[in-house]
């Protein structure tokens, strides 16, 4: 059945812009935010002793976000929340919204809860005593939240502009550890321990315009965001206090928490912590700072946490008595064998790494992770920058090291709210330790391969020369030989049989060509090369421009797909090389002119290359005779091979520029 319109519905690209990289950065760089602060008293997040929702505001609560992409096309989204916990089937919904209008995967996001205590209890609706009408307006905000958090990822994106990035790292001072050990390293209850393990790291890293000011800082503590205490009024606690301060200087300023989950305040109030901590970021912005370099690589995995098992009831009813006793979660447990279910054993918890280049590496723990996993990770990991984030894409549970499993007490406690039950055995802390590690290294040698060129694997090439002028191709009409590639009339086209591409479904694909359009051929979509039929089960790729701008197609034929148009009119007046590209991992597109990556790359929806398709090969034409899309102009040198890294493509173009 033939879908006439198709091609001209896929040719909308969804994340073209017009800025440039300029030719010292490696980075755009755009933020969006919305002021998330509820507007009505909702049920506060943090402590069960509340008995009213929230009366006031002291500070306004904030979603913020970062798009950065690299020169390479590579892209990742850090979004940060004042809000006290989200779980991971909620950061899961919020991060197909932004894919939807982003065309983002989900390893490409980051997404940070500020832990404060003085937020909605989002995610939280039967944690807290609240009744039933305050649990329909705190659903109703989180439908409005999710939205807000997909929104300003967008506008992040259309925020982007030339970026220079710099990492530094303080020091915190206005927190302690907050778990109080016995002379036998029992636990005996929450309270001030200076001989314990805090992580005092303040990480800052610096996005500055091309001219040098200051557009934006993101920051980190690795503390608990509870200096209020227990209050009835909104706020983002001693973070938000912290941004208050620096925005007064700097137009954004996001904070990311550390690895905090057994880390509290010391005294003082909330704004003094909040100079306190602005004056350390300000101090390491005066500081020299480690320039970031590109690309930036994303990596992200659900990781099967280890829980304690049991052997029957009666096994469960003896944690009301042991060292991790915690009534909710044994009747909890009671409460799925009363079901006739099995326990969980395991817990599926998602972990993230970014790699900038080789100057950092941001390491994305989920749950509310404790100090002592930032030393283990930067044992683990090795010399490079490592900042470590806790409160990351999940926030279901507490996650202690082995040490702090056999102390005991309150962070050993498992999971919190509304989630699965059960408690970590001391394997975790391996299990942790051994997961970033990987996902570093993952990310690091996919930077180191991005150094190199890919190697080059051709599927099919037709080089029009003058002993083969047709390349083996059926000539249907006139197309004569020009000074340099073969002259298309608008009426006519070369076809061969279909191209065998098996290779292509797992090295992608790259089609590339010298073109040089006449004026006429500007305008409507015109085909250089494809195997594109308008039927289901025909479609496979195609190359063409679409208004005069390079597009592409990597069709399944049954999914759709959405290809994209170039940010960039080609110059009739002058052969231009043209590269398009597709990964069948990433499912990242990639348009590149005379071997430069346009910004011009996103994201395929479907099942990516159709190798079953048997459609004939056109150049100079589309598939069906309804909608020939003739190619109008100068074309040569076509040629078809595997998914091309910007250095080989780069190469590709050098060689054959002489030509041209
Ligand atoms: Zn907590």
């Amino acid at each position: 059945m033939p879908r006439p319109t198709t091609l001209l519905l896929i040719f909308l690209g969804i994340l073209s812009s017009v800025v440039s990289y300029g030719a010292e950065v490696d980075f755009l760089v755009g933020f969006g935010r919305k002021k998330i602060t509820p507007s009505e008293p909702l049920w506060m997040s943090g402590y069960s002793g509340r008995h009213q929702p929230a009366t006031g505001v002291i500070d306004d609560l904030y979603a913020q976000a970062l798009a950065i992409r690299d020169k390479s096309g590579n892209q990742a989204l850090l979004l940060r929340l004042d809000v006290g916990v989200l779980r991971n089937p909620t950061v899961t919904q919020i991060c197909n919204l932004i894919k939807q209008r982003t065309g983002l995967m989900r390893r490409e996001i980051l997404v940070n809860v500020s832990h404060t205590h003085s937020g909605p209890a989002v995610d939280e609706l039967y944690h807290y005593p609240m009744p039933t009408e305050q649990r329909i307006k705190l659903a109703a905000y989180m439908e409005q939240l999710k939205s807000d958090c997909a929104a300003i990822a967008e506008d992040a994106f259309k925020d982007l502009k030339p970026a220079i990035l710099d990492f530094g790292v303080g020091e915190a001072t206005f927190f302690h550890n907050r778990r109080g050990l016995d002379e036998n390293g029992r636990y005996t209850g929450m309270r001030e321990n200076p001989d314990n393990h805090a992580d005092r790291d303040v990480p800052v890293l610096k996005i500055s315009n091309t001219d040098g000011s200051v557009r934006g800082v993101i920051f980190g503590a690795a503390c608990h965001n509870v200096t209020l205490g227990p209050n009835y009024e909104y706020s983002g606690d001693y973070a938000g206090q912290t941004r208050l301060q620096l925005e007064k200087e700097i137009p954004h300023a996001l904070f990311v928490t550390g690895c905090g989950g057994d880390a509290n305040p010391s005294g003082g109030t909330v704004q003094q912590h909040g100079i306190t901590l602005s004056q350390e970021v300000k101090r390491v912005l005066l500081q020299p700072m480690k320039r970031i370099t590109g690309p930036i690589k994303t990596a992200f995995r659900y990781v099967e946490l280890p829980l304690v098992t049991y052997q029957s009831r009666i096994d469960v009813e003896t944690m009301r008595r042991g060292p991790y006793a915690d009534y909710g979660t044994v009747n909890k447990l009671l409460t799925i064998l009363d079901r006739g279910a099995q326990l969980p054993t395991t817990y599926a918890a998602p972990f993230a790494v970014w790699q900038f280049g080789n100057d950092l590496t941001l390491a994305g723990l989920p749950e509310e992770a404790v100090s002592e996993y930032v030393p283990l990770l930067k044992k683990a990991v090795g010399p490079k920058r490592l900042w470590t984030a806790g409160y990351c894409n999940d926030v279901s549970a507490y996650l202690p090291t082995e040490n702090i499993i056999k102390q005991g007490g309150y962070e050993t406690r498992g999971f919190i709210a509304e989630t699965t039950a059960g408690w970590f055995t001391t394997e975790v802390e391996k299990t942790v330790v051994e997961t970033v590690t990987h996902l570093v290294r993952r990310a690091t040698s996919e930077v180191d391969d991005a150094a190199k060129p890919s190697k080059i694997e051709t599927f099919s090439e037709w080089q029009f020369e003058e002993s083969a002028p047709y390349s083996g191709l059926d000539v249907h009409g006139e197309i004569p030989r020009a000074e340099q590639g073969l002259r298309f009339d608008g009426k006519s086209h070369l076809e061969g049989p279909s191209i065998d591409l098996p290779a292509a479904k797992t090295k992608g694909l790259t089609l590339s060509a010298w073109v040089k359009p006449d004026p006429a051929g500007m305008t409507g979509v015109r085909m250089i090369v494809c195997e594109w039929a308008n039927a289901v089960n025909g479609d496979r790729f195609s190359l063409s421009i679409n208004n005069g701008r390079p597009g592409l197609a990597i069709a399944d034929g049954i999914a759709g797909a959405i290809g994209f148009a170039c940010d960039q009119k080609l110059d009739p007046t002058r052969w231009t090389f043209v590269a398009v590209t597709w990964h069948p991992r990433t499912r990242r597109y990639c348009i590149y002119l005379d071997g430069k990556l346009t910004l011009t790359t996103g994201t395929q929806s479907g099942n990516g290359i159709n190798a079953a398709g048997q459609v004939s090969l056109k150049i100079g034409a589309q598939a069906t005779e309804q909608h020939p899309r003739y190619f109008i102009g100068l074309i040569d040198d076509v040629w078809i091979g595997n998914a091309l890294n910007p250095i080989a493509i780069e190469q590709r173009f050098k060689a054959s520029k002489a030509k041209h």
